[in-house]
């Protein structure tokens, strides 16, 4: 997953998830030449970010961890909360995520980053396996796995996912445990997503058959490289707008950008 390389970028949100990773990764890493760097991004939800942001900065000040921070108000000129404010027909979980996205690609090109490593699990893999099947959402789908995306190109840093296979909950004890976990708050956002309805759907099923969320991973890796393989032909392209990488002439950012402004 991670092979030959000199720098990865660790997204970080100062959850648990994230911050497991990291912890992991500098255990692993901090031996040899390869450098961490934490990318966290404030997407300018009141209440939420700071909290976690002050427990991250302490977290990466102990363990000798650069961290980088940028903010959807320094790039796109808004906070997401004026975002939802202006768009309250769209949840904020639609722009949050392709911002996020398009920050942490930009970012890493700029640092020189050869992967960006990010948090997500088990739970969350099977979430999006769901969804996209319920969304008759293929291509999206194509871009998941362990290591995300399709195509190698220069203008994407590729993602990848070493907590994988953990479920949320392994995570979770494994950052008590080891005392990484301090008082997390939830982003108020996120009982209004999709995603949180097929989370709680997904946790039910899991309780009454245990082993439903590796039996969704698995199935799914089986026929990935299938997907992947079937969506190789699309090109990426400069967007026509801000430059960025983009599978259209306009990526998705400049298209919600023009929707707000
Ligand atoms: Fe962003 Fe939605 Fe996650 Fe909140 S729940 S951080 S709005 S993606
Ligand atoms: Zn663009």
């Amino acid at each position: 997953m991670i092979g030959r390389v000199d720098k990865i970028g660790v997204a970080c949100s100062g959850g648990k998830d994230s911050t497991t990773l990291l912890y992991v990764l500098n255990k692993i890493f901090k031996p040899t030449k390869v450098k961490l760097i934490a990318l966290a991004i404030d997407e300018g939800i009141e209440g939420y970010r700071d909290p976690n942001f002050d427990f991250l900065k302490k977290f990466c000040k102990e363990s000798g961890v650069e961290l980088k921070t940028y903010s959807f108000k320094k790039e796109f000129g808004k906070n997401l909360d004026d975002i939802t404010e202006k768009d309250k027909e769209t949840i904020p979980c639609t722009y949050c995520g392709v911002f996020r996205r398009k920050i942490l690609n930009e970012k890493a090109l700029e640092i020189g980053a050869d992967k960006v490593a990010t948090g997500h699990n088990l739970d969350d893999e099977a979430q999006s396996i769901l969804m996209n099947q319920f969304r008759k959402n293929v291509r999206a789908s194509a871009i998941l796995g362990p290591v995300t995306g399709v195509v190698d190109s220069e203008k994407f840093v590729r993602r990848i996912k070493p907590l994988y296979f953990l479920t949320e909950k392994e995570i979770a004890t494994f950052a008590y445990l080891n005392g990484i976990m301090d008082k997390f708050v939830e982003c108020p956002n996120a009982i209004l997503g999709y995603r949180n309805v097929v989370r709680d759907w997904l946790n039910e099923f899991e309780k009454k058959f245990p082993g439903t969320k590796h039996n969704i991973v698995s199935s799914f890796l089986a026929t990935l490289p299938l997907l992947k393989e079937n969506y190789k032909k699309g090109e990426i392209h400069s967007c026509r707008k801000c430059g960025g990488a983009s599978s259209k002439e306009i990526c998705q950012a400049c298209v919600l950008l023009e929707r707000i402004n």
